[in-house]
């Protein structure tokens, strides 16, 4: 199983949102859980448009490097552009977790390296995998989200 981010904060949010999930489902693995829609402030940069987050378990055949390619493939198929780091984006797709596996490549980080300190990862995160253990923190999705310092505003998108 592995745990997907999905960010939008450009152009019909939530049509590329459920765009993103289709093009999972076909190309990565069965959609076994996913959050709602979460309205989020933006992070990092916070000069841009507010962001729909969703996370997705998501039951996949494919090596974490091969769940990278496609996730990345399907970013450019709905119209990413990528611009500058945390900047804004019709879509990112980040993977959060690839069971309890711990990676470090050139191109792969595993946990994501900002899971628990970001409240708009955490807040679907928990809806989907409360009890899930981060490898490397060994605290639970609960227990993160308890420390975490962030107070950045996040609240569940009514469609
Ligand atoms: P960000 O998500 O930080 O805003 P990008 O989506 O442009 O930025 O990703 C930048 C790079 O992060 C990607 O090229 C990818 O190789 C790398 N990366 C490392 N770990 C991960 C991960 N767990 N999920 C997604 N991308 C990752
Ligand atoms: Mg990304």
């Amino acid at each position: 199983m592995t745990i997907l981010l999905l960010g939008a904060n450009l152009g019909d949010r939530v049509m590329t949102l459920r765009r993103a999930v289709d093009l999972i489902v076909e190309q990565v693995g069965l959609v076994r859980q996913q959050s709602h829609m979460y309205e989020t402030a933006p992070w990092g940069i916070t000069d841009q448009p507010t962001y729909l987050n969703q996370v997705l378990a998501v039951e996949t055949e494919l090596e974490p490097e091969a769940v990278l390619l496609k996730t990345q493939a399907i970013e450019q198929a709905l119209g990413r552009v990528r611009l500058e780091k945390w900047g804004a984006r019709l879509i990112d797709i980040d993977i959060l977790y690839y069971d309890h596996r711990i990676l470090h490549t050139d191109t792969l980080t595993v946990p994501h390296p900002y899971l628990h300190l970001r409240r708009f990862t955490l807040a679907p995160l928990a809806e989907i995998s409360p009890e899930f253990t981060h490898p490397i923190l060994e605290k639970t999705t609960l227990e993160l989200l308890a420390d975490c310092p962030d107070e950045s505003e996040v609240t569940i998108f009514n469609l």
